[in-house]
């Protein structure tokens, strides 16, 4: 049986952080602001994939306002949702992730990305679909103020 989630993150962009997606440090001279790391490629597929395994939320399962989140590296987070899923007999099959930054140009590091991704949730890197899009310059992302990520993932269970 195969299951469908969907995730959602967006991230201020402010000065004096890090910018950090998908487990990768972009350069780059701002970065998302947050609890955690506040890696949005990973926070959006992490809940995707809870989504898809009925098995709640990234809020709830590492609350922002807990301090052994402070700072964290999302990978991390991510690995512990995957766990959790497969101990409920869900296997991480499958995702596509779109992130949606004005700037800075994310292609050239999808296969790094993917690699980390891979690697956090036994997704194999052919099953991993990265894109990224600006938004025209409309609105908030298209001001810069920040960046969104939307994922949809699969589950099978064996
Ligand atoms: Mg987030």
């Amino acid at each position: 049986m195969i299951r469908v989630g969907i995730g959602y993150d967006s991230h201020r962009l402010v000065e004096g952080r890090s910018l950090v997606l998908g487990g990768l440090r972009i350069p780059f001279e701002r970065g998302l602001d947050g609890h955690s790391d506040a890696d949005a490629v990973a926070h959006a597929l992490t809940d995707a994939l809870l989504g898809a395994a009925g098995a709640g939320d990234i809020g709830r399962l590492f609350p922002d306002t807990a301090p052994e989140w402070k700072d964290a590296d999302s990978i991390v987070l991510l690995r512990q949702a995957c766990e959790l899923i497969r101990g409920r007999g869900f296997v991480p099959w499958q995702a596509d992730i779109t992130i949606i930054a004005e700037r800075p140009r994310l292609n050239g590091y999808f296969a790094a990305m993917a690699a980390r991704l891979s690697d956090a949730t036994g997704i194999v890197v052919a099953n991993l679909g990265l894109k990224a899009k600006t938004n025209e310059g409309l609105g908030w992302i298209g001001r810069g103020e920040g960046i969104a990520v939307m994922a949809v993932a699969t589950v099978e269970s064996p």
